[in-house]
């Protein structure tokens, strides 16, 4: 039967949408090294985007391969257990992160995704992101 308790699986739920989590830390810091003016957070956009840079139009989102499905990532494992649950859960996931996506667009945004395994590396990161804001 049920072997994640209530408790646990909220808590599990709850790191769905976890603020300040390493990867996220990591593209910070690395958008501040690098001179890029940003804003966390902000709950009047759709979805309410990690990073948003006003003047560049462009919003990041740092994604947990897990949690939100980084396909062929070797993070994006299956869980052995609750499968049903689990996989309604993903679907939901990627779903909202579509819609959130398009709503952005639609409001004139550039929607970017940096997945967890990019952020494990500082240079790589900062290449990144360099080549997202071409300059
Ligand atoms: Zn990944």
């Amino acid at each position: 039967m049920d072997i994640v308790t209530r408790e646990h699986r909220s808590r599990m739920m709850s790191g769905i949408r976890g603020k300040n989590t390493g990867p996220e830390l990591a593209v910070r810091k690395a958008a501040h090294a690098l001179g890029y003016r940003f804003r966390l957070h902000r709950k009047d956009l759709s979805g309410s985007p990690d990073l948003v840079f006003p003047a560049r139009n462009t919003v990041i989102f740092v994604h947990g391969c897990y949690w939100h499905r980084h396909e062929g990532c070797r993070y994006c494992y299956n869980p052995k257990s609750n499968v049903e649950f689990w996989t309604e859960k993903f679907k939901n996931n990627v779903a909202r992160d579509q819609r959130v996506g398009q709503e952005l667009q639609q409001g004139g945004w550039r929607v970017v995704t940096l997945w967890e395994c990019e952020t494990a590396d500082d240079d790589g990161l900062r290449k990144r992101l360099k080549q997202i804001f071409r300059s």
